[in-house]
């Protein structure tokens, strides 16, 4: 796994020019090395691949990384790093510059005299954009995660109950079945509220004939899911019926028309056209889908601005909605993965518009 991690990673620092990639950031590290630990740097050159942290990681860091060569960096991780380096020729360094804060880099500077210091963006994430076989089995069983949470919470659900009780609630039953936290702040949006996209869950308590919004997901095994229904509880008014049917057709439009080589904005344009169609363009602001993996969002996007090329090994999701102020809204979403030929759904859970209560 991280041999053929690091030989692309490789391939693209040749691209760049650069003789060596010091990696900061935390994702990135444990995507190349496979470890979990909280600290500590992946420095690649062009033949070798290194594994710094501290001793408090001397066990467990050789454990994940078998394939690196494990160093306790001690006290001053860029002497070590400096070390490393004069032993494998100096030239143009690497680095992540959206992860090193900049009195890091004025020190980095001044030890590592005779490497020049490259800021480089995105390289790491590159490859990660793309998932092999093993990531997209992890991501079914975080979504299957999901979905089983989903199912567990609507039969619960019911009018008087506080949302944020309901978030705890589906946050244990994560938990308990093997992730190490939610993906992000689970929202659960009932009532107005519902028409936050964003609305995490509060403590308003949950009334009659409202939507309640549930946008979750687990992190599971370095793995996200995301999945969004929007349910009624009590008794659905027509406009509740109406808005929750034209943001269904949309997504099941674009999910039954999402192709490899298709563009993020073509991609957007599936759902935003049907929504828009309906008059209701004005009050879906956000895109239709991001990238998810190791991250909750990550590249690529779909949206009117996305001209990334829809490509088989992508993992995006798909997540119209309608927010109505003062009213409501309502989204639902799915996680997705490209394939050759079309696209496969790893979230399952029901999308007719469920009446609780
Ligand atoms: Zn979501
Ligand atoms: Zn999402």
């Amino acid at each position: 796994m991280a041999n053929k991690r690091v030989h692309r990673l490789r391939e693209k620092l040749a691209e760049r020019g650069l003789k060596a990639m010091l990696i900061s950031n935390p994702v990135n590290r444990r995507y190349l090395s496979g470890f979990t630990g909280s600290s500590g740097y992946v420095l690649v050159t062009e033949q070798e691949s290194w594994l710094l942290t501290d001793f408090r990681y001397m066990a467990q860091a050789p454990q994940q990384a078998p394939r690196f060569q494990v160093v306790d960096h001690g006290t001053s991780p860029i002497d070590a790093i400096g070390e490393l380096l004069s032993a494998a020729g100096h030239g143009r360094l690497g680095f992540e510059q959206e992860f090193v804060v900049f009195s890091d880099y004025t020190a980095w500077s001044e030890s590592l005299s005779g490497t020049e210091l490259v800021p480089v963006s995105g390289v790491v994430e590159e490859l990660r954009v793309i998932k092999d076989e093993q990531e997209i089995a992890v991501m079914q069983e975080a979504a299957e995660l999901a979905d089983a949470t989903f199912a567990h919470i609507v039969g619960l659900l019911k009018p008087g109950m506080v949302e944020s009780d309901i978030a705890l609630e589906m946050e244990v039953f994560m938990r308990s079945r093997g992730a190490t936290s939610s993906s992000f702040d689970t929202i659960v949006a009932s009532g107005e509220r519902s028409a936050l996209p964003h609305g995490v869950a509060s403590s308003r308590v949950i009334g009659n004939n409202e939507f309640v919004k549930l946008d979750f997901g687990a992190y599971y095994h370095g793995y996200c899911s995301d999945l969004t229904r929007t349910v009624v509880v009590g008794q659905p008014t027509d406009k509740h019926k109406e808005i929750y049917s034209i943001v269904l057709e949309a997504q099941m439009h674009a999910l039954d028309h999402i192709r490899p080589g298709m563009t993020g904005v073509e991609a957007d344009a599936l759902t935003r056209d049907i929504i828009t169609r309906y008059g209701y363009g004005d009050h879906f602001g956000h895109g239709t889908g991001h990238g998810l993996g190791m991250e909750i969002h990550e590249a690529p996007r779909l949206s009117r601005l996305s001209q990334t090329v829809l490509t088989p090994g992508m993992t995006v999701t798909v997540e119209p909605g309608i927010y109505l102020p003062g009213f409501g809204g309502v989204r639902i979403e799915d996680d997705i993965v490209i394939t050759d030929n079309g696209i496969k759904i790893l979230t399952s859970s029901p999308k007719e518009l469920m009446i609780l209560g």
